[in-house]
């Protein structure tokens, strides 16, 4: 059982590296996005509440997102990767308060580094499916250009994959998340691989650096 914090800017891959290691070994992949969406989904009281504020683009406070958290890693058996998460100071204090009251400790931290160029390139090639949703990108092109391969749908570029958002995005993790690699440091093992590469290969690297934890 394990524990892992995947720490990168966004587009670096966490989302993805975290859902290969949920189904290569059963770590369960903790996005409070997710979280917060199956509460709605559910129509659970919690998810009632915040349904309309995702609606409406806003942040959901740090009390209900603590809360969805609490209850996604005490589910975790075999382990947790957090992904997007803490992308703060404030985030990491909740996080160290969570895992005070569950009795559990983060093992591993991750960071994918991708260069800047990098990841402009990749999030402002993003294109999704205005019918079903689905995410085209470098790694997965359109057969027909603005075109759903699934349901003919039309293809848009969301907001968060403009280029002058993206630029913000990246200034905005390099001011308030990339300080916590500091912080956890002092606690945490902290480990560093290039996020560059296709995916398997930064996979591969991802499994032996969880691989090498306790030797
Ligand atoms: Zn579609």
């Amino acid at each position: 059982m394990v524990n892992i914090v995947l720490f990168g800017p966004p587009g670096s891959g966490k989302g993805t590296i975290a859902r290969k290691l949920w189904e290569k070994f059963g770590i369960k992949q903790v996005s409070t996005g997710d979280l917060l969406r199956r509460e709605i989904l559910e129509g659970t009281p919690l998810g009632k509440k915040v349904e309309p504020i995702l609606a409406s683009g806003k942040l959901v406070d740090n009390k209900i997102v603590a809360r969805v958290l609490e209850k996604g890693i005490r589910g975790a058996k075999n382990g947790f990767v957090l992904d997007g998460f803490p992308r703060n100071g404030e985030q990491a204090g909740i996080l160290e308060g969570i895992l005070a009251k569950t009795g559990q400790k983060i093992d591993l931290v991750l960071e994918l580094v991708v260069p800047d160029g990098k990841i402009i390139e990749r999030l402002s090639s993003r294109r999704q499916c205005s019918k079903c949703g689905r995410v085209y990108g470098l790694h997965l092109p359109p057969k027909k250009e603005g075109v759903c391969d699934e349901c003919g749908g039309k293809l848009f570029q969301r907001d968060d994959d403009k280029p002058y958002v993206i630029k913000k995005r990246l200034a905005l993790y390099k001011e308030e998340t990339l300080p916590l690699k500091t912080y956890f440091r002092k606690s945490t093992r902290v480990e560093s691989i290039d996020g560059a590469p296709a995916i398997e290969e930064v996979f591969l690297a991802a499994e032996k650096k969880i691989a090498s934890l306790g030797k």
